[in-house]
């Protein structure tokens, strides 16, 4: 209907990842995030069929942060004809670009390697996008401040409020007919080292809000305790602790932790840490130019910028590997899913003294998941990797708010109860356990949509 205002998810329906939700207004049809499908075959495969929703027909995207889970999609939808506006805050962009350039280098070499190799069933593999793709995309990115209002059409404006999750991230705050909705984006912590806490929002109708950790309440441990713990316990051996993790985010957290650690003499201060990620650098750097975007002062940033050795290249990792003395590496992917990583758990994963660290989230069919269930032995580029290393976890390093903080989240960002919840971005257990508590001790109305289930929100007439 020509004056209904609905809301479209198109990924992270009963999923964690491939954010796509459209919301269609009289005026304008948005888009607000536009993310890859992660995890599962099932999953991914979906990447690769064509979008929904014609790209042509979308005016504005807005995306809440640069995760690929939220960004990741950008440069197939330019590619496949969508011409409008690309909003994001500041560091939001900064990072996208980063992101976006890598995750297509890897696709890149992926395929080429996949090709010179001979591992795959298909005849030729092809990456799923370019770096030329993921460039177009990028030069539509217009950026916009947090807190600042800005007008999309007569009838629907958007604001950004800080969320907690990653610098940059944003939850975004639409105004549409004087209706106010609000997509949260990933929440993030209420004590984070570096992130400042979510912002107050005030009044929402409507809230798209994720529900990753619906069900979960990350364990309470005292972070730079276990950190400490399990290095100590690792260098002793002599061994190597392996970090697989995000290099934009998590891994500035962990630096910062680390030098911390060493700071207060609790861990080795000549401990080599390795952050080895052809982004990891640029992604670094992105910190220290926003410093109002987090608690870290100059001193602070220099230090997480420089005391990490950062690797780019190949040859580089190779070499890293070659050393035979206890350190720390952090590389990326953090699910295990690709990248850099895979290397370095080929080669430290069959020794008993090393560890690998796990400390994101770990979507369902992912190598990381494998790990985090028990499973001893990986499949890494078509061969079987048998697992000896320790395999830890800590919970509480993750950049996503567990259930009582999605909760507090509800409670304290807005300043009455919202009309309705759409429960988005978790596993359809996580998003039940949650719906059922906002019911039965909040008394709110939620909603679970199935992917591309249009839902009316209300009638502009
Ligand atoms: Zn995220």
């Amino acid at each position: 209907m020509k004056n209904n205002v609905s809301l479209t998810s198109f990924g992270a329906a009963q999923t964690v990842t491939g954010s796509k939700h459209l919301l269609r207004t009289p005026e304008l049809t948005i888009l607000i995030d536009c993310g890859l499908f992660q995890g599962i075959k099932e999953l991914r495969l979906k990447n690769w069929q064509p979008p929904e929703v014609n790209p042509a027909e979308v005016d504005v995207v807005i995306i809440t942060h640069a995760h690929l889970d939220h960004c990741g999609y950008l440069p197939l939808f330019v590619k496949n004809g969508f011409r409008g506006r690309i909003l994001m805050t500041p560091p939001t962009a900064e990072l996208a670009a980063i992101i976006l350039k890598d995750s297509a280098e890897i696709q890149e070499e992926d395929a080429e390697k996949v090709n010179k190799y001979g591992y795959s069933k298909h005849a030729i593999a092809k990456p799923l996008y370019t770096v030329k793709d993921a460039e177009r995309a990028i030069a539509q990115f217009e950026t916009v401040e947090h807190s600042v209002s800005v007008q999309l059409s007569d009838n629907v404006d958007v604001v950004f409020r800080k969320n907690g999750h990653i610098l940059g991230a944003c939850s975004a705050c639409l105004s549409v007919y004087g209706k106010s909705i609000v997509f949260s984006g990933d929440i993030g912590r209420y004590d984070s080292d570096l992130l400042l806490p979510p912002s107050h929002i005030g009044d929402a109708d409507f809230v798209v809000m994720e529900s990753t950790y619906g069900a979960r309440l990350h364990q309470e441990e005292d972070v730079f305790e276990c950190l400490a713990k399990i290095i100590n316990k690792t260098i002793w051996k002599g061994g190597t602790v392996l970090i697989p993790c995000f290099a934009v985010g998590r891994a500035q957290e962990l630096m910062h932790a680390i030098n911390q650690l060493k700071q207060e003499s609790r861990i080795p201060h000549h401990l080599p840490v390795f952050l080895d990620s052809p982004m990891a650098a640029e992604a670094t750097d992105v910190l220290s130019r926003y410093p109002h975007w987090h608690k870290l002062t100059a001193e602070q940033c220099k230090r997480v910028c420089h005391e990490v050795i950062i690797n780019k290249d190949w040859h580089g990792t190779e070499k890293i590997m070659n050393d035979k003395g206890p350190k720390i590496i952090l590389s990326a992917s953090g699910m295990l899913s690709g990248g850099r990583i895979l290397e370095y758990v080929k080669h430290y994963a069959p020794h008993t003294h090393h560890t690998i660290l796990l400390v994101g989230y770990q979507a369902e069919g992912t190598r990381g998941r494998a790990l985090q269930n028990g499973s001893r032995i990986l499949k890494i580029h078509g061969k079987s990797v048998q697992v000896n290393a320790r395999v830890e976890t800590i919970s509480s390093l993750s950049a996503h708010a567990d259930q009582s903080e999605l909760i507090k989240w509800l409670d304290t960002a807005f300043s009455r109860k919202p009309e309705k919840i759409f429960l988005v971005h978790g596993d359809h257990d996580a998003q039940q356990v949650l719906k059922n508590k906002l019911i039965e001790e909040r008394g709110m109305d939620v909603y679970i949509p199935q992917q591309n289930e249009e839902i009316k929100l209300f009638s502009t007439e």
